[in-house]
């Protein structure tokens, strides 16, 4: 039993549920959620059907864990979700895949969106040849994505690029893995998320 807490990802484990925090490896069989075909967690087995409320709230902090974002942030995404024009919860799918961090996390060049935002807020990231520190900072069609001089030769951000090669990115962002860089070629749509999200219980639980 013990080996079985320790197989899954600490915050999968805490939440009860599959966050994708670890890139590739989440899709895998590798993931231990996935071996065990259960959810995690020492009552994984015994855990009820939730309904509901605890189903929207579920599907909130899966969402916030998956992309690293606090709660304040995350209603303020909303918030702006919400005003713009279009499926409210498209919207807010695509805000925050729009952040910096998940694009350089997109584009392979961090193994997770954790590492990413240490990438960012480390200095290490350049959004058309200017230095961008704010992992939050929403990317815009057209953005040149980039590493500093100093990063490019790094041992990790080198793996990482090598093992998006047979994965891709998404199709909304172009990389060109030569120079290390990419490009944002149009907006992402609801599409190009993949996760398994239901974002109309998120919807649903900040219209109550
Ligand atoms: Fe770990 Fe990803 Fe599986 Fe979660 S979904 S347990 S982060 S491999």
């Amino acid at each position: 039993m013990a080996r079985y807490h320790a197989s899954v990802c600490r915050l999968c484990r805490r939440e009860g549920m599959k966050l994708f925090l670890k890139g590739d490896r989440c899709f895998k069989e590798k993931c231990a959620i996935e071996k065990r075909n259960t959810p995690p967690g020492q009552h994984g087995r015994r855990r009820g059907k939730i309904q509901g409320y605890g189903l929207q709230l579920r599907e909130k902090q899966k969402v916030k864990r998956i992309y690293g974002v606090l709660e304040t942030q995350f209603r303020n995404y909303f918030a702006r979700a919400d005003r713009a024009k279009g499926v409210t919860g498209e919207n807010l799918l695509c805000m925050l895949e729009k952040r910096l961090d998940n694009v350089i996390f997109r584009l392979g060049f961090a193994s997770s969106r954790p590492q990413a935002r240490q990438w960012v807020s480390h200095g290490h990231v350049l959004v058309n040849g200017h230095r961008v520190d704010v992992a939050n900072y929403q990317v815009k069609v057209g953005d040149e994505i980039g590493v500093a001089a100093h990063t490019a030769k790094n041992p990790f951000l080198q793996a990482s690029v090598e093992s998006v090669k047979g994965r891709g990115v998404p199709e909304w962002l172009e990389l060109d893995s030569e120079n290390l860089k990419g490009r944002v070629v149009r907006e992402p749509q609801r599409g190009d998320v993949t996760y398994p999200i239901e974002e109309q219980l998120i919807v649903e639980l900040y219209s109550k």
